[in-house]
């Protein structure tokens, strides 16, 4: 077997927000960078990001109340540490963002503006009207390519170089012709973003399909706070495409089937600016008990009406053209139709505040590194505020990247051997060759509405349990696929199958992980064990694949620090 290698100091899996970040800083620094994506990068889901980033610089606010308001929303779960280290950074941040061409959206006296989310004290989110994520996409990938990073769009990762406690590169295939090849570096960053794919109704672009998150885990190494996945409270009805949180920061009112504002019973102060998990939980109920709206009774309004024409084409323009093309709904006319929609992912691979990634609770893997959504470092803990992901992403890519400037170094080349590749190639040939009776799109529809009705959310031991033997039925089947397409020319087909193995893999984590925590904390939520319990579950779970698919689970202490931990009320 001979397939050619290229040689790198670092690689980075993914071109979001975090691969390109990175990028940028250790080619500017002088190291011969490859970024490997699956997707052209400005197709990366950093570019959907709608609402806004986070930063604490207005005079009414501060870095210590963005640190407590993330602490707070992670139901104090969070790493302390973590939080600190970003909310420090992130005014600084967006200024250097903006000094490299992200045109901020801006109040008449020039200033950044800033629009208010749910759960902060002050409005903190510093937005490009609603194409925030694409503005700052665009920015990084154009000053990533302007230093002379190398890009390879349309190249899929399929495998990890791993041997050891030490990551030495990865193997990868070109879509557009399955040519295949190894990518050999002293330090490896995976950028590879979220999984909400694995629901039904989700917000996700089709490629977030959590295959670094798989890839890691197949090598034995772990995976942390799985069972955490935040459920967004405005996707359009039906689909889940999402409607920001910008519209409820601006004044979007929820109303049930009987027209009254519900937040009132749930979340008296904060109403619809309470965090994620609360409204979604909230919308969820009053569907649940029958006051739902819309054909299938299966949504909520969400009501901008009283904004006035002006104000929404100026703010939310884009939020418009979505409910106009996929409701046939205009927000500046009539009330909308949303529910809750999978939407970001909190857990991940484990990682320190610098990008390390963790062999276990105490022990890190040589030369590996990991950044933005598919990252668990973890400073969202069981719930993520919004507009702090798209900071996530910005702030970590560039500082792991810095580190990763400042140890590649020091770090000795572990050279390919003659088997690495072999797993790729096998996985290759067995998807295009399987003669089963199964299909993929089948599989992946009882996946997905599976794990929407059984690991939602809402969960129960009960409801937890049949999705694990869904999931073990499923991994059966899987073997059993087998795909027309035996092209070796852009073979969606092909792709969508490898891909599918990962999202079974992950789906594993995330309900044995949910099945353990018997509590309801964040976006975890069990009708079961309806209350948090500190004292067993103030823990991140570290949860472990071997290579039958079984899942053993570990824990690993939070780190606490000034913000004690309280009861979370909004
Ligand atoms: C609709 C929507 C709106 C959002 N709005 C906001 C917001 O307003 N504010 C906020 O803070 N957050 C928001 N978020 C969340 C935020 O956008 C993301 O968490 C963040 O942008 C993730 O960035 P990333 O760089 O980690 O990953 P991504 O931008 O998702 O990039 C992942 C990259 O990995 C590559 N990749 C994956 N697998 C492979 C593979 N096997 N081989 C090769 N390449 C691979 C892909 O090609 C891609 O380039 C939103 C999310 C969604 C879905």
């Amino acid at each position: 077997m001979s397939i050619p290698v290229h040689t790198y100091d670092a690689i980075i899996v993914g071109a979001g927000l975090a691969g390109c970040a990175a990028a940028r800083e250790l080619q500017k620094a002088g190291k011969k960078v490859a970024v490997l994506t699956k997707l052209h990068p400005l197709r990366s889901h950093s570019g959907a990001a709608q609402g806004g980033i986070n930063a604490a610089f207005s005079d009414a606010d501060s870095t210590e109340l963005h640190e407590f308001d993330t602490v707070k929303g992670s139901d104090y779960l969070a790493d302390q540490d973590v939080v600190e280290f970003m909310c420090q950074r992130a005014p600084e941040t967006i200024r250097w963002a903006e000094r490299m061409g992200a045109a901020f959206s801006r109040n008449t006296d020039g200033t950044i503006a800033q629009r208010p989310f749910g759960g902060q004290s002050s409005p903190r989110a510093c937005f490009a009207k609603d194409r925030t994520g694409l503005t700052l996409l665009q920015t990084m990938y154009e000053q990533a390519f302007r230093e002379g990073v190398e890009f390879w769009d349309e190249w899929y990762v399929a495998d990890l170089l791993y041997t050891e406690g030490k990551v030495y590169g990865v193997a990868a295939y070109n879509i557009r012709n399955t040519q295949k090849a190894l990518f050999n570096a002293k330090a490896v960053m995976f950028a590879t973003g979220g999984y909400a794919r694995a629901f039904k109704i989700n917000s996700n672009a089709h490629a977030n399909t959590g295959d670094g998150l798989s890839l890691v885990a197949r090598h034995g190494l772990p995976l942390e706070d799985m069972e955490f996945v935040q459920f967004h409270p405005s996707g359009l009805s039906g689909n889940g495409v999402l409607i920001s949180e910008a519209a409820r920061g601006e004044g979007g009112k929820l109303l049930n089937s009987l027209g009254e504002r519900f937040m009132e019973k749930y979340a008296p102060n904060a109403m619809e600016l309470a965090s994620r998990d609360v409204v979604a939980r909230a919308i969820i109920q009053e569907i649940r008990e029958g006051r739902g709206v819309g054909p299938r009774k299966d949504a909520v309004y969400i009501d901008l009406v009283h904004l006035g024409k002006e104000k929404i084409m100026e703010r939310l323009p884009e939020l418009r053209d979505l409910a106009i093309t996929f409701l046939g709904l205009d927000m500046i006319k009539e009330p909308i139709l949303i529910s809750a929609t999978a939407h970001y992912s909190m857990g991940g691979i484990p990682t320190d505040k610098l990008g390390h990634v963790r062999k276990s609770n105490s022990e890190f893997v040589e030369g590996f590194y990991a950044a933005g959504e598919c990252a668990c470092s973890s400073v969202h803990g069981a719930n993520r505020l919004g507009a702090n992901s798209v900071l996530e992403a910005l702030l970590f890519g560039r500082f792991v990247g810095k580190t990763m400037v400042d140890e590649v170094d020091n770090i000795p080349l572990h050279k390919v051997t003659k088997t690495d590749g072999k797993a790729m190639i096998d996985e290759l040939a067995w998807a295009l060759t399987n003669h089963g009776q199964e299909s993929v799109p089948v599989l992946r529809e009882e996946l997905q509405q599976s794990m929407t009705d059984n690991a939602g959310v809402f969960r129960t031991e009960e409801t937890l349990i049949q999705q694990m033997a869904i999931l073990e039925n499923l991994r059966q089947r899987y073997q059993n696929i087998s795909i027309k397409d035996k092209s070796k020319v852009f073979n969606t087909e092909l792709q969508e199958a490898i891909e599918f193995g990962h999202m079974l893999d992950y789906s594993l984590f995330i309900v044995a992980s949910a099945l353990n925590r018997q509590e309801s904390r964040g976006a975890h939520f069990r009708e079961d064990f309806p209350t948090r319990d500190d004292e067993q579950f103030l823990k991140h779970t570290m949860a472990y694949m071997d290579n039958n698919g079984k899942i053993t689970l570990d824990y690993m202490a939070v780190t606490l620090g000034k913000h004690e931990v309280k009861a979370r009320s909004y």
